[in-house]
């Protein structure tokens, strides 16, 4: 690139900032331009609400409260300003009362630049329409109306709304599917143009029914005489209730205010066509919403404002729901089941336990968790302690076994001990005495002879003083083994009868066999060798025996034994020791 041509194109660059920068000013507002804009943003819109009746009557109040709280919540680029106007045009749609409502309207609004008005119910519409010209002039309506005002306006231009009318037909067909051994229906209506326009609508509905229903018309009538025929209705009917503002007496109603007379007053179950009237006796229904209605309204305002055309914006048809009053439907035993789906019930009472259900259930478990929970711990520390006791009680218990059976083992020792000679542990003469009795009174049973023998040491008390008072209890203990060794029965008994005399007692043993036993001992004693040098009979210790044997004859002369056997042995001494003799008690008679 040649430098002459870079020259030519950075001064086409220079030429063409100027431009640039000229564009960038035009096309950025001017400073009056942007404030505007952001004044426009915060001056608010201007929206009036003509509600037909005056402030009393709730299906207006609802509206006008819906419309208010959906322009609040619903999020916006500009703020509203919202004029409510209770018309009172319902009662009052004359030539000079519209004619100074207008006036009024016009001085009250000549200052300020109305963005959308709202016209609630035909009567305002009807209003606004007359004097549109001279009032809002461009401004768009938006209207909630009956079907037959909206047709009437459909042509013009700048506008749109929800069109709608109370069910009647839908409502009757309801009540019959509820009720369904209905046989009259008592219409209920009052005396207003308003009450007439409704009963002429149920009137031409209620027609058609006419050949399966009686229909009792309770139109314009006084309230006194509306309540007396009321009370008087004959069973299996419903009450329709269309509408009554005024009464038959020309008393201007609130419907909402009067109808829970009506219904306390019958005995027959009520419907009614508007949910402003659901909590004041009637059942419910297809009901109106004037709730919907209210939010409609304000939605389809809210598009305008933000720049639709309200005649670009199809109508809303109606703003129906089928609601229910819980309370009126447990009075007449109709169950949220037998409702059409998406029912909506109000005034639902909740019983103690339904409010409370959950938390009663939760409280419930955990007194429950907490009582088991206390009953285990007190049962563990009660079992614990029962253990405890038990194994105190076990160690109680094999302490005094283990006592007694000391005891018991000390007891057999010292009964051994009492019948057991110290020196020479053959039996002692006590023991012998005691076991002679019952082996006389066992031996006068069984007819068997018992022996006894004595036996005495020979010249003993010169061993002792001989051999000294040890030996001769060592020669003791001799004899006494040698003795025990004769005697090889475990019945005999073996006994040391006084100081260096011993007993023995043969059971079943004959007079024969008692002196082989005695033989026995003193061979035994022979055997012995034990040195007497004192002796007057042998070198030896020797010994003297007496034997006896009876068959026991009577009881208690057991002593006779010994005496006999005595009696032996001091023969055996007399007759020069170291001997045997005997007494046979059979030979002596
Ligand atoms: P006899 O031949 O007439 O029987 O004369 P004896 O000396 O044996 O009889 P006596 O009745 O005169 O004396 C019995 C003696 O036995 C008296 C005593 O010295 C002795 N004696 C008695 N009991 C015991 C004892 O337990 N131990 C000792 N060592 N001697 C005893
Ligand atoms: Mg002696
Ligand atoms: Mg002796």
């Amino acid at each position: 690139m040649s430098i002459r041509r870079s020259i030519y194109i950075f001064a086409g660059y220079m030429a063409g900032l100027p431009v640039l920068l000229l564009l960038v000013c035009l096309a950025a507002p001017q400073p009056d331009q942007a404030q505007a804009a952001a004044r426009a943003e915060q001056t608010p819109k201007q929206v009036l609400v003509i509600l037909a009746s005056d402030s009393r009557m709730p299906w207006y109040e609802i509206v006008a409260q819906t419309i208010s709280d959906t322009f609040r919540a619903t999020p916006k680029p500009f703020t509203i300003a919202l004029h409510l106007e209770y018309a009172g045009l319902d009662r009052n749609f004359n030539e000079p009362y519209t004619q100074r409502l207008r006036d009024l309207y016009q001085n009250k609004y000549a200052g300020k630049r109305i963005d959308l008005v709202i016209a609630a119910a035909d009567m305002s519409l009807k209003f606004l329409l007359k004097y549109r010209e001279s009032l809002f002039a461009g401004v768009p309506i938006v209207y909630i109306v009956e079907p037959e005002m909206a047709a009437k306006v459909r042509a013009l231009p700048n506008m749109t709304g929800i069109v709608g009318t109370a069910r009647i037909k839908d409502n009757l067909e309801l009540a019959l599917k509820l009720h369904p051994d209905t046989k009259h229906v008592a219409v209920v209506s009052g005396a207003s143009d308003y009450d007439h326009f409704y009963e002429t609508k149920a009137r031409e509905i209620f027609i058609n029914y006419e050949d399966r229903l009686d229909f009792i018309y309770l139109s314009g009538l006084p309230s006194d005489e509306l309540l007396a025929k009321l009370g008087k209705l004959p069973p299996k009917t419903i009450a329709f209730y269309t509408l009554i503002t005024r009464d038959g007496a020309g008393l201007n109603i609130i419907p909402r205010a009067e109808l829970p007379l009506l219904t306390r007053t019958t005995k027959a179950p009520v419907y009614g066509l508007w949910d402003t009237l659901l909590g004041s006796g009637i059942i419910g229904g297809y009901l109106s919403s004037a709730e919907l209605a209210g939010t409609e309204a304000a939605r389809l305002g809210l598009r305008i404002l933000s720049g639709e055309t309200a005649g670009s914006i199809p109508c809303v048809k109606g703003c129906y729901a089928y609601m229910f009053d819980w309370r009126q439907m447990r009075k007449w035993g109709l169950d949220k089941s037998d409702l059409p789906p998406g029912s909506i019930v109000r005034y639902e009472e909740f019983s103690f336990w339904d409010l409370y259900k959950w938390r009663l259930i939760l409280f419930a478990f955990l007194l429950v968790v907490a009582v088991v929970g206390y009953i285990k711990v007190r049962t563990r520390a009660y079992e614990k302690r029962l253990k405890e006791k038990e194994r105190i009680q076990k160690h109680l218990e094999r302490q005094v076994e283990e006592r007694t059976a000391g005891l018991q083992a000390a007891n057999t020792e010292l009964a051994r001990l009492s019948n057991i000679d110290g020196l020479t542990s053959l039996y002692n003469r006590r023991f012998l005495d005691a076991k002679l009795e019952d082996e006389w009174k066992r031996h006068l049973r069984s007819g068997s002879p018992l022996s006894m023998l004595l036996c005495d040491l020979d010249y003993f008390k010169q061993f002792n003083d001989n051999y000294g008072h040890q030996a001769g209890d060592n020669c003791l203990v001799a004899v006494a083994q040698a003795i025990k060794k004769v005697l090889k029965r475990p019945s005999d008994i073996g006994a040391r009868y006084g100081g260096e005399e011993f007993a023995l007692l043969l059971i079943n043993t004959d007079l024969d066999g008692a002196l082989k036993i005695a033989r026995d001992i003193q061979e035994a004693i022979h055997d012995l060798a034990i040195p007497h040098e004192a002796s007057r009979v042998a070198p030896l210790v020797t010994i003297s025996i007496g034997v006896v044997s009876m068959i026991p004859q009577r009881q208690g002369e057991a002593d006779a034994l010994v005496l006999l056997a005595d009696q032996a042995l001091y023969q055996s001494k007399h007759g020069g020791r170291n001997r045997i003799e005997m007494i046979d008690p059979r030979s002596q008679g």
